[in-house]
């Protein structure tokens, strides 16, 4: 493939600057465009001399343009539930005012465009697994529709874009993602049980531990998500690992990879929290012959590092 001039909204975050690293090492020219609202700058500190590469300081609720460009990624929002509570407003603002300016880059240049949509969409999901003619089950008005409504909205633009525009689009649905470069305080369940498990602190796992969740490694999800930028589909489709896991299964997975002697505490179910997702990937494997390839066990174990340094970073 040709060399591109590829933009990445929300790079300086988890997924955002992983994607980054890809898209360079694929020999791609990157330009990172971060507020570092939820993400942080050491995120992109081993790129620091990499003269394919520049970060880009700025609140994409503000139009924006650094010139011509070939590819719009459109990662930024605050993501783990902890962060959209606190920055509720933003992440309303960064799903519509945001996504209106990275779509209006993309059809400025006639560049390709995706965006990082989620499972969220699909709410507390009345189907099971979740496949991506769902319409889901979202409350409009709940904590978590911050985030949910923000991304349907989302999801709405970009098919309004290529409808209306013509802009080559695609929606990627992440689930659950988990890797090195989470942020440890962000209150996602693996770094949160990471962190209790290191320091020798109970897990807290919320309500009684049954509600299910799917998790994908970063690399197996970074792949996926570019294989959907290049293919022609304008999705949406699921891009997540279907091992379904109980929160209960995972804090065990957790203290079993760091071999930590930490005990499970209960504490109350967030409102709304959904009681199970899984990705129905056929969509995936079909189009892009993808699906992912590390474990739950496997991946926790290759995070494990990132995980204790961060853990000892916050202790200093
Ligand atoms: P993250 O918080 O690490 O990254 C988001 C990045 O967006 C941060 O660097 C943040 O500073 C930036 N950002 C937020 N508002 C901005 C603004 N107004 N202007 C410029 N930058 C802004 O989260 P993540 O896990 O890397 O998620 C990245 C994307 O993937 C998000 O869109 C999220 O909704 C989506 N997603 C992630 C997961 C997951 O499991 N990690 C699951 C579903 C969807
Ligand atoms: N969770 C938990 N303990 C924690 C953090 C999260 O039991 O310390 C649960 C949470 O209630 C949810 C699941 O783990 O059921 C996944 O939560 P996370 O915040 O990682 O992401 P979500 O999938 O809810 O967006």
């Amino acid at each position: 493939m040709k060399p591109m001039r590829v933009l990445v909204t929300g790079g300086a975050g988890f997924l955002g600057s992983h994607l980054c690293d890809s898209l360079l090492s694929d020999g791609h020219s990157v330009i990172a465009v971060d507020n570092l609202l939820t993400g942080r700058m050491s995120n992109v500190d081993h790129l620091r001399n990499e003269p394919r590469f520049e970060l880009r300081q700025h609140d994409i609720c503000e139009p924006f343009d650094f010139g011509k460009v070939d590819y719009v990624f459109h990662f930024a929002s605050p993501a783990s539930p902890v962060d959209y509570s606190i920055h509720g407003i933003a992440t309303l603002r960064v799903g519509s005012l945001g996504t209106f300016n990275a779509l209006e880059l993309a059809k400025k240049y006639g560049a390709g465009y995706l965006i990082s949509s989620t499972s969220e969409c699909y709410g507390d999901p009345l189907e099971h697994p979740q496949k991506e003619t769902y319409w889901g089950h979202v409350n409009p008005i709940g904590p978590r529709s911050v985030y949910d409504e923000a991304k349907r909205f989302s999801e709405a633009a970009t098919a309004a874009y290529r409808r209306y525009h013509k802009v080559e689009t695609r929606i990627a649905r992440i689930f659950n993602t988990y890797g090195p470069r989470m942020q440890i305080n962000d209150g996602r369940v693996i770094p949160n049980f990471m962190k209790q498990a290191f320091r020798g602190e109970d897990l807290t796992v919320y309500g009684d531990g049954s509600q299910t969740r799917s998790f994908c490694y970063v690399s197996d999800e970074i792949d996926g998500l570019v294989r959907l930028a290049w293919s022609s589909d304008p999705g949406p489709v699921n891009i997540g690992n279907p091992n379904e896991f109980t929160i209960l299964e995972c804090a065990r997975a957790v203290l079993e990879v760091t071999g930590s002697k930490s005990k499970i505490r209960y504490e109350p179910l967030p409102q709304d929290d959904p009681k199970q997702r899984r990705p129905d990937i056929t969509k995936a494997k079909q189009l892009l012959g993808w699906e992912p390839k590390i474990g739950l066990k496997d991946g926790l174990k290759m995070s494990l590092e990132y995980f204790r340094q961060a853990v000892a970073e916050l202790k200093s």
